[in-house]
Order: structure tokens, then C-alpha cells, then sequence
């Protein structure tokens, strides 16, 4: 049976043991039933804050948020549409741009499927999901935003 990830709610498939995204391990039956219960969220890290280095949209560059990951989870999204975590309206970011998981070992940055991609920097390496530590810069689209793990 296909499984949900306790951490960042992936669905993993059944021959696996640990996540495809963060890496947490498959919970047994017994963590399975607390977790529908409402789990208490682990938080490995206090904060992530999202910071705006560049972007086409006016008055938007240098803007900061910082995310409390033990209310908010360990996930946090970014794109165009309004409900994600982090709202960035540059026309050439997807609506569903970018997903954040923070796991115990630092960041892990999923693409959604955008339609401009998500550039790890200063490589400027096209990632679909990638481990890239406490602290990482990357491109989504023509804004260019700094993520940083604060314990
Ligand atoms: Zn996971």
C-alpha cells in the first residue's frame, strides 16, 4: 500500500522505507493511527526565512518572511497563487512553483513542475528535487530568492 510521509506528506510507494523527498522513514501501524489523530509536528529546524534578492517586481526586492516551522509544519510553498506559503507575483513564476521541505539534514527544494524552472545558484543548475543544506540561493523564474535554516 502506498504510503504518506509523516514529514512532508509525500506519497511514497510501497516498496520503499524511507521518503523520496526528505528521507524520513516509513511509519509503523502505530505511528500510522497517531498520525491521523493530528500529529504533533517535528520541527528540526525554528525558522525558514525566505528572502528576495531580485525581481522584476517593483518594490518587492529585499522583502523577507520568516516562517515558524513548528506552526506552519515543514513545508513551506512558493508561486503566484495566493495560498502558498510564500506569494510571488512575478508573472514568470508559476502559480505552483516550488516546494520546500525541511528535513533533519537542511533543505530539500522540489520544482512543481513550472513552467520556467527552478535554478539552484550560483551553479545555476536546473533541480527537480534537491538537497541543498541550511542555506540556499535560487532562481524561480526572473526573481532570484535566498533561503536560510535558522535553529
Ligand atoms: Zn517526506
Amino acid at each position: 500500500m502506498p504510503w504518506k510521509c509523516p514529514i512532508c506528506g509525500t506519497e511514497n510507494p510501497d516498496d520503499v522505507d524511507t521518503c523520496r523527498i526528505c528521507g524520513a522513514a516509513r511509519p509503523t501501524a502505530s505511528t500510522v493511527s497517531v498520525a491521523e489523530r493530528g500529529p504533533k509536528v517535528v520541527a528540526y529546524y525554528r525558522q525558514l526565512v525566505v528572502e528576495i534578492l531580485e525581481t522584476p517586481v517593483k518594490g518587492l526586492a529585499g522583502a523577507a518572511k520568516a516562517f515558524d516551522l513548528e506552526a506552519l509544519g515543514n513545508i513551506v510553498t512558493v508561486g503566484r497563487a495566493l495560498d502558498n506559503n510564500f506569494v510571488l507575483p512575478d508573472p514568470s513564476v508559476s502559480r505552483r512553483h516550488l516546494r520546500i521541505v525541511v528535513s533533519s539534514e537542511g533543505l530539500i527544494l522540489e520544482d512543481l513542475g513550472s513552467t520556467n524552472g527552478t535554478y539552484l545558484m550560483p551553479e545555476g543548475k536546473r533541480v527537480n528535487v534537491a538537497k541543498a543544506g541550511e542555506e540556499a540561493v535560487v532562481k524561480i523564474g526572473n526573481s532570484v530568492v535566498r533561503l536560510r535554516l535558522v535553529k
